[in-house]
């Protein structure tokens, strides 16, 4: 934006706020939130959405979709509109995002919003273009972009702005992304496709080639979620049905949390191997700053228990966890769009 025109806008700015809200949104691949200006968070629902074939009406969205999964009848699809962090399928993420938003529509005004919507730091200009096309169709009057490990950053209270090095690890859904954040910007990135529905899928292939037992992948989020750990010791047990792939029978088999931590060994290694690359490839400032005050760890995929003590362990680095791992994304994108000037140099162009 040139100056000029942004001196004009921080004039009309105060008159701008009554156009409409504003609003930041997490369109996560496991999950969507949306922050409201002066209301909080409405929504946080799983991104799922269910079409039905034939009409192309929406049939849920959200949790009642995700519970659909796998066992909706033929007419139904259950669609995940986002994938690794960027939109998959354009027409079900509006679809979603639409329904989502009218649910907060009742209480504040959305045509001509102004709308943040964080994005992975290593989306292409192509996927930027998507995002933006779906919040101004939503009926924004404008879409700012905010990288998700910065908006995680600020959601968690890091100093982003200091010339001190912070790094932010969020594991979500479908990627974990490490960020090194430094004078408001990303002095260095990484990424893998390793995150919670790796340890999911890790689970239900242990479980098939252990106990010849076909689970589904909610099951083994459940799993996870109940007995998982990043470190030996703990002591709990779960039981679980599924298809006996010999007979094609139900079948019960009692699983226990160590089991559980070897089954997800790998995934958690690639995490932790991901963190590494990028404390190799920072400058020796940003390194020391990152050991003085520690790694902040966020996102759903570090509520497995121990993760952070199992990351200290191994990289002989302090991890903090974020006290809402799974709101510190959207808290953050608020907080930015609140305090607008102070986090400018945050938004994507
Ligand atoms: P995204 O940003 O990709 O939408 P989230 O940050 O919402 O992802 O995290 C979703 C992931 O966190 C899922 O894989 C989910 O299984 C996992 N998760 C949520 N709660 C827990 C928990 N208590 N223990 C382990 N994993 C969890
Ligand atoms: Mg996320």
């Amino acid at each position: 934006m040139a100056d000029w025109f942004r001196k004009i806008a921080d004039v009309f700015s105060p008159l701008t706020k009554f156009l409409g809200t504003d609003i930041a949104i997490d369109l996560g691949t496991a999950n969507t939130l949306i922050y409201v200006r002066g209301e909080g968070i409405l929504v946080n629902e799983p991104s799922f959405v269910a079409i039905d074939r034939e009409t192309g009406k929406v049939q849920a969205v959200g949790r009642e979709a995700k519970n659909m999964w796998g066992r909706a009848p033929e007419n139904i699809e259950v669609v995940r509109p986002i994938n690794d962090g960027v939109v998959d399928n354009y027409d079900a993420a509006l679809l979603m995002l639409r329904d989502f938003l009218s649910r907060v529509s009742g209480r504040i005004k959305l045509v001509k919003s102004r709308m943040v919507i964080c994005v992975p730091s290593r989306i292409t200009q192509v996927e930027k273009r998507a995002v933006i096309d779906l919040g101004m169709e939503c009926g924004a009057r404008e879409v700012f972009l905010l990288d998700e490990p910065m908006a995680a950053a600020i959601g968690c209270e890091l100093p982003v702005n200091e010339p001190k090095g912070c790094m932010v690890v969020d594991i979500g859904g479908g990627t974990t992304d490490v960020a090194i954040i430094s004078m408001g910007g990303i002095a260095c990135k990484d990424s893998v496709r390793v995150a919670g529905y790796e340890m999911d899928e890790a689970i239900k292939n242990h479980v098939r080639d252990k106990y010849q037992l076909r689970i589904g992948v909610l099951e083994a989020e459940r799993i996870k979620i109940e007995i998982g750990s990043a470190v030996p010791g703990e002591k709990r047990s779960t039981v679980v049905t599924g298809t006996d792939l010999a007979k094609g029978t139900p079948k019960e088999v009692e699983l226990v949390s160590d089991e559980i931590r070897e089954a997800i060994a790998e995934p958690l290694n690639a995490i932790i191997d991901v963190v590494r690359r990028v404390l190799d490839n920072a400058s020796p400032e940003l390194v020391s700053d990152v050991a003085r005050t520690g790694i902040m760890l966020t996102g759903g995929g570090s509520l497995l228990r121990g993760l952070d003590r199992a990351m200290e362990q191994k990289l002989m680095v302090k991890v903090n966890l974020a006290q809402e791992p799974l709101l510190s994304v959207v808290m953050g994108a608020g907080r930015a769009l609140e305090n607008f000037e102070e986090y400018r140099r945050a938004f994507i162009a």
